[in-house]
């Protein structure tokens, strides 16, 4: 059995309102209350960061950005930077989310420095890699997925890779109610793991969580879950209400 503590991360997206996202952190904040093995976080839109904070004070739930820029400080109009993040109470941060990586128009290489920022400033890293539908299609699922990986951790240094955080989410499941089975997920998981095993040594890849996302929800998180290398779930729509994100994290555990 493996030793990884399961980690469940809502990514609320750009979704709800202060008052929102606040009662919604209060409610998680009171249905999780007993100490369970899985970890959770939260992750709200920046403007929510400070109340969610609030809310959540006292409960073991993390709270994470969805996103950072790679410089601390500047001319940077519209951006958020680690330092910020840390200041709200941040100790989590998704980089490289699909949406960045195709609506916004992340790269590799900027997701790399962005992944840097978040580690010079003690803020764990939810790298995010997956395929396109039709890179799949054309077999090209790994490729896409281990370079997206490897570029994405150019550089991170051994001594902290154990704490940093993959989430796998094929880009044609995420937000379309579609999921990859859980054996084809597993796949993928073991693929980068044998990755993290090459890029940074066989320990440490065994060490270091993998989480799924894409449509996870009650019904199909157990069977993702009890997978070998899947070690929680990154989750977006079934993370905006309670109802539907708690079940997610006691099927963690
Ligand atoms: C996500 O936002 O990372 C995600 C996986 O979304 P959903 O669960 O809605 O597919």
């Amino acid at each position: 059995m493996s030793a990884r503590r399961p980690l469940v991360a809502g990514n609320w997206k750009l979704n709800k309102t202060v008052k929102e996202a606040t009662a919604l952190a209060r409610d998680l904040k009171g249905r999780l209350a007993a100490a369970r093995n899985a970890e959770v976080a939260v992750a709200p839109v920046f403007t929510s960061l400070a109340s969610v904070k609030e809310a959540l004070a006292g409960s073991a739930i993390a709270l994470s950005g969805q996103n950072v820029h790679f410089e601390d400080q500047g001319a940077f109009t519209g951006e958020v930077s680690a330092p910020l993040l840390v200041d709200v109470g941040c100790t989590y941060c998704i980089v490289g989310h699909s949406e960045r990586r195709h609506v916004f128009g992340d790269t590799d290489e900027n997701v790399n420095k962005r992944v840097h920022a978040l580690l010079n400033h003690g803020v764990t890293p939810i790298l995010c890699v997956g395929e396109q539908l039709e890179e799949r299609e054309a077999g090209k699922t790994l490729d896409v997925v281990l370079g997206q990986l490897a570029l994405g951790l150019a550089n991170y240094p051994s001594a902290k890779a154990k704490e940093v955080v993959i989430a796998y989410e094929p880009v044609w499941a995420i937000g379309t109610g579609r999921t990859a089975s859980p054996s084809d997920a597993q796949e993928v998981h073991e693929a980068i793991r044998g990755r993290l095993g090459e890029i940074f040594d066989t320990e440490t890849a065994g060490a270091i969580r993998i989480l799924y996302g894409g449509s996870v929800k009650a019904s199909n998180a157990k069977d993702l879950l009890s997978q070998a290398d899947i070690d929680g779930a990154l989750v977006g729509g079934a993370s905006l209400t309670a109802d539907t994100f708690v079940p997610i994290i006691e099927a963690a555990g």
